[in-house]
């Protein structure tokens, strides 16, 4: 299990800018980002698997990157992170609102996998206020999503949105 190498999961959506911020940020600190898509959730996605996977991709190919894959993964997070052979996590901050759930996660994972390190990142200022759900939202009513989500996506994602 390697220190330079690290897991950023979510359920992505679909991947935003937010997203995308953190994982351009990651990228240049480890030597490899795994995206992890969970697949096991309580909530029903807009997007299916595969549809997420790709838009990740496509985001993250055209902001340069190269050091990421997508990896889809169902039960503990800790137990992927094993299997990737990652000894970080990464988590974006936002708000308050978001540090209690993370630390309560962080702590239930520290518990499961001692050797797994969670690592939070604070979000760029002006994505503090931005959610996949909030994307969904302004979409379900075709507003515009620019300089919400990734430009290589933006097209596809709207016109999806409005279909559902
Ligand atoms: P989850 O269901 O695990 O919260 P999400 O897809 O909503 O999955 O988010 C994945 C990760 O990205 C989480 O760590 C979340 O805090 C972070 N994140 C979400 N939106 C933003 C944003 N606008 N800026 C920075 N990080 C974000």
């Amino acid at each position: 299990m390697s220190h330079r190498k690290c897991v950023y999961p979510g359920t992505f959506d679909p991947f935003t800018m937010g997203h995308l911020d953190i994982l351009c940020r990651a990228s240049k600190i480890f030597d490899h980002v795994t995206v992890g898509l969970l697949v096991n959730i309580k909530k029903t996605p807009v997007f299916s698997l595969e549809e997420r996977a790709r838009l990740i991709e496509e985001s993250a190919r055209g902001a340069g990157l190269g050091n990421f894959s997508v990896t889809s993964f169902n039960g503990l997070l800790v137990d992927f992170c094993r299997e990737q052979g990652a000894g970080v996590i990464i988590r974006g901050l936002r708000a308050v609102s978001d540090y209690e759930y993370e630390l309560q996660i962080a702590a239930m994972n520290r518990r499961l996998a001692p050797e797994v390190e969670t690592l939070c990142m604070m979000t760029d200022a002006q994505y503090a206020y931005l959610s996949s759900s909030i994307v969904r939202e302004i979409g379900s009513y075709g507003g515009s999503l620019k300089g919400m989500i990734p430009p290589e996506t933006e097209e596809y994602i709207s016109e999806r949105l409005l279909k559902k």
